[in-house]
């Protein structure tokens, strides 16, 4: 009877009519009057300039007056394969979807959104092929090409607000155009006159916003541009511009070059699981880590970087940041113990205490406090007839380097047990030798 069952869940989550990662939607409000920008990110799961650069504008950005509405991975599932569309091109239907795709629920959720009263303007992001030009230059620059152009459905929607699309689309790119990696990267302007010369577009997430009377713009940075950094600085300039057409007012805290925008990339983000009470420092990890706590059949976790996703692929767990695998988890499934909040700790001679969950950093040593009916398991760390690692003073060379979790092998687990059960853990990070020795 057992094994049925487990037949029958499985068919049932094969056969739902919905994608497995619903994209977010973060809502950037000034609290002072002004239009209301919508960003749409990640509409074909292979164009990374589209994701990341929503993401680091969810991220970093402060909106000072108006709004600025982000959804930074509406494709979430095709994102994570690095794919254009995992169930077929999401950006073929808008104009009409069977209740049976898989990408029912989500077409349905970001039509409401992208018709709400409030938003004045949509922004739909891509990375595209080549290099926009209304003449033929050769293979790769032509005007069939659709890298490196603001595209538009159509000249205007008359009576509407920021209904001027072909006027506004040449003011961005101006401003756009100003900065430029290569001379090839200028942007242009590219309108697809939708309605009597292009059916296939008819299908498109704009021309369904600008049919409901919505201006809708699609920013395609190339995809002849390898490095990421240039695309999303592109996409983020080219939004920017947007956002200052709209007046709406803004702060980043950092210049908007080239170098800053690939150290923002490196960072990876935090992703917190709630239910095991663990943090962890997702640029540093490893990319295999073993004996990873983990609740069985159930997945809960957050982050502050809304393109992590943890998934799980036969018998571990892989952590997704967009479409780059930063770790692959092997779980040791175990039942939990909600009882254990806040521990106390000698660090480098100072007591303190710290929340379940806590990423600590010690310079020389760290000591668990005891406490009586819980066993402290420090993972790399061992001591004859010693069960419980409490109330002993451990430094980074009494522990077993391969079983640090980040890659410079300088972080710990600290876990926490009542009986068989998992409590929660905290890391400790040592600080790295070489930066200590300058
Ligand atoms: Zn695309």
């Amino acid at each position: 009877m057992k094994k049925r069952l487990a037949t029958l869940l499985l068919l049932l989550s094969t056969c739902a009519f919905s994608a497995n990662l619903h994209y977010s939607l973060i809502k950037k409000e000034s609290g002072k009057e002004g239009h209301t920008l919508l960003i749409v990110g990640g509409i074909h799961g292979d164009e990374p300039g589209a994701y990341f650069a929503p993401m680091l504008l969810a991220k970093h950005y402060k909106i000072e007056s108006g709004n600025v509405w982000v959804v930074p991975n509406l494709n979430f599932d095709s994102i994570v394969k690095n794919s254009r569309g995992s169930y077929g091109d999401m950006n073929r239907k808008f104009a009409k979807i069977e209740s049976k795709d898989k990408d029912f629920e989500i077409i349905t959720d970001i039509k409401k959104l992208l018709l709400t009263p409030k938003v004045d303007l949509i922004l739909n992001l891509h990375d595209g092929k080549g290099f926009y030009r209304e003449q033929t230059i050769n293979k790769d620059v032509n005007p069939k090409a659709w890298g490196q152009a603001t595209v538009i459905d159509q000249q205007q929607i008359s009576g509407a607000k920021f209904g001027n699309l072909a006027e506004i689309a040449k003011k961005v790119n101006k401003g756009t155009n100003v900065e430029l990696f290569e001379d090839l990267h200028e942007f242009n302007l590219k309108n697809t006159n939708t309605k009597t010369q292009d059916k296939e577009m008819q299908q498109s997430l704009t021309y369904f916003a600008i049919q409901n009377n919505k201006p809708a713009f699609a920013i395609e940075t190339s995809k002849n541009i390898t490095d990421l950094s240039q695309k999303v600085f592109y996409q983020l300039k080219t939004i920017e511009e947007f956002m200052n057409l709209m007046n709406i007012k803004f702060t980043r805290p950092f210049e908007l070059n080239q170098t800053t925008i690939k150290k923002l990339l490196e960072d990876d983000g935090i992703l917190e699981i709630p239910p095991t009470k663990i943090t962890l420092d997702l640029s540093t990890l490893k990319p295999y880590i073993k004996f990873f706590p983990m609740e069985k059949d159930k997945l809960i976790y957050k982050s502050n970087n809304p393109l992590v996703a943890v998934i799980k692929e036969k018998d571990e767990y892989k952590i997704m940041n967009g479409n780059i695998l930063v770790s692959k988890l092997k779980p040791d499934y175990a039942e939990l113990d909600n009882s254990l909040n806040e521990i106390g700790l000698n660090l480098d001679g100072k007591k303190i205490s710290a929340k379940m969950g806590a990423m600590v950093n010690a310079k020389n040593s760290f000591q668990i406090d005891p406490i009586n009916g819980y066993r402290i398991n420090v993972i790399g760390y061992s001591k004859a007839g010693v069960v419980s690692e409490g109330g002993l003073k451990i430094e980074a060379k009494d522990i077993v380097k391969s079983y640090a979790i980040d890659k410079a092998e300088t972080t710990y687990m600290v876990q926490f047990y009542k009986d068989k059960k998992f409590c929660g853990m905290i890391t400790i990070k040592f600080e790295d030798d070489k930066k200590a020795k300058k």
